[in-house]
């Protein structure tokens, strides 16, 4: 294949602060921007796209919001070429998009900012750009040279600048790639289908990838069987900077990782099982002494969910409590995940999945904490409130044994003076008394003093008769019953 004449497309990657459009604007693209004759097959979700905007290839991985990218970079993966920050005219800099800043400079990422929804009333251009500045994005016009369109994803508005826009800056900085050098790609997603099997988008970097090649991540490991593109078209090669579906992965492959090409289903196999080895090594926790360890079961709907979810957590800090993923996986929760974490007291996270009607039941059965949602970050806060309450001090009430009101020697405001006598357990100097009457709590107070044979005493035990000062928000009479505890921190 000649070489001179192929220019590997620009890889997109969308990010910015939730709300601000990102998820819109790639639908916008796609919906407009795909041809209309590769259309004609049903576009699939496969975790990133391409168009041709006027001659110009352009691939967006259409898996917004940064947790998924930051999943891929954490796994030292290179995936985007291109960042376009996306920032509402309505809102301006938000948190995420701070975030959102700090990963494209990290990344080294060239950058475009897309300053959207200015078709809202709202919508103040200027803001933005005085925003962004004060957090070093220097837009053109505005003392810096990073290139920005005003648009809307609702009206269309800007849209094709924004395109030019990333042309242009690829063109000052393109990648150049080999097609007979060494098979480089990345894992976008994976999912496991009951028809379809385990399915991956694979984004190819460097390299031609062809069908009955064995390629492999440290992992997974596929002979490839069939690929499909996003708009369900058969291929039978893939060049880089194309987002491909493959087939025939015999267990799921974990996004971000690097794929690679073997020469035999063997060489896979032992390379797995090399990395394998040095993976445990690696995963074995560091010394968690003094530590109070949350286990957490992980079930995502795919294996980006799951592995940005897994990220976010990691990123989870604290001095005293760790956050410790015992299980993850694709797929509802089963009754398997139930056991496993009613085995290690953890809690079930399911993000964007079901639980299995045998794992409700055990659920059930054995009181196991799940907690299941569509947004990543109520994940977060539950893992914070949990962090929080286990760090707050427990009381607990510790019960002692029972008194029977004997006499009532003296009654002065809320004290009194009474005799009883011990029908279980034992009473101590200073615990907490609990009043009851007909078998009824009817109030409470504590034990200031005890006597036995007009001597102070420290405690008394079944059988022994006691005189005692109390203090509290009731008159005790004879015949009233007393439970005696004491509250344990
Ligand atoms: P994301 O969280 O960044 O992916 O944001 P979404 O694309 O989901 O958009 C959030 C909300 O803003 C949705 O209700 C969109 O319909 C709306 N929205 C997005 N872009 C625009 C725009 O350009 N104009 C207007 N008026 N609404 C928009």
């Amino acid at each position: 294949m000649e070489n001179k004449n192929f220019k590997k497309p620009p890889v997109v990657v969308v990010m910015g602060h939730v709300d601000a459009g990102k998820t819109s604007i790639l639908d916008y693209i796609r919906r407009t921007k795909v041809a209309e004759k590769e259309a004609g097959g049903i576009t699939q979700h496969i975790g990133a796209y391409q168009i041709d905007y006027k001659g110009n290839k352009i691939t967006f991985l259409d898996t917004p919001g940064h947790e998924a990218f930051n999943a891929m970079r954490s796994r030292g993966a290179k995936v985007a070429d291109i960042a376009v920050l996306v920032v509402g005219a309505d809102e301006g800099v938000k948190p995420q998009t701070k975030e959102a800043i700090e990963i494209i400079k990290k990344e080294g990422l060239p950058m475009i900012v897309a300053i959207n929804k200015i078709d809202k009333p709202g919508a103040d251009i200027e803001k933005v750009k005085s925003d962004l500045a004060q957090h070093g994005v220097l837009l053109e016009g505005y003392g810096g040279d990073v290139s920005f369109a005003a648009t809307s994803a609702k009206t269309g508005h800007g849209i094709d600048e924004l395109l030019e826009l990333i042309i242009l800056a690829y063109e000052l900085s393109p990648v150049n790639v080999s097609l007979e050098g060494e098979l480089e790609g990345v894992i976008i997603e994976a999912t496991k289908d009951s028809k379809k099997g385990n399915v991956a988008t694979v984004l190819i970097r460097n390299g031609v990838l062809r069908i009955g090649d064995i390629i492999g991540t440290k992992s997974a490991y596929a002979k490839v069987k069939m690929m499909e593109d996003f708009t369900g078209m058969k291929v039978k090669e893939v060049l880089p900077g194309m987002p491909v579906l493959i087939f025939g992965f015999k267990n799921l492959p974990v996004v971000g990782d690097k794929v690679k090409r073997f020469n035999s289903q063997q060489e896979a196999e032992s390379y797995i099982k090399k990395k394998e080895r040095k993976e445990k090594e690696i995963n074995v926790l560091p010394n968690h002494e003094g530590k109070k360890v949350i286990n957490i079961v992980l079930k995502a709907d795919v294996e980006g969910s799951l592995d940005a979810l897994e990220y976010v957590l990691k990123g989870i800090k604290d001095e005293e409590v760790l956050l410790r993923i015992i299980k993850k996986g694709v797929g509802e929760a089963t009754d398997k995940d139930a056991k496993i974490a009613d085995a290690g007291n953890a809690i079930i996270f399911a993000f964007r999945t079901k639980i299995s009607k045998p794992a409700l039941n055990l659920i059930d059965a054995k009181k196991i904490k799940v907690y299941t949602a569509d947004v990543i970050y109520d994940f977060v806060e539950v893992a914070r409130k949990m962090i929080d309450d286990i760090k707050k001090p427990k009381e607990q009430r510790i019960d002692l044994g029972k008194l029977k009101v004997l006499v009532v020697f003296m009654t002065k405001k809320q004290r009194q003076i009474i005799g009883c006598r011990v029908l279980d357990g034992e009473v101590r100097k200073g615990v907490r008394l609990e009043i009851l009457r007909d078998g009824e709590v009817i109030g409470e107070g504590k034990l200031i003093s005890l006597e036995k044979n007009k001597q102070d005493i420290g405690q008394a035990k079944k059988g022994d008769e006691v005189g005692i000062l109390y203090e509290g928000n009731v008159k005790i009479e004879v015949g009233d019953e007393i439970n005696v505890y004491y509250i344990e921190k």
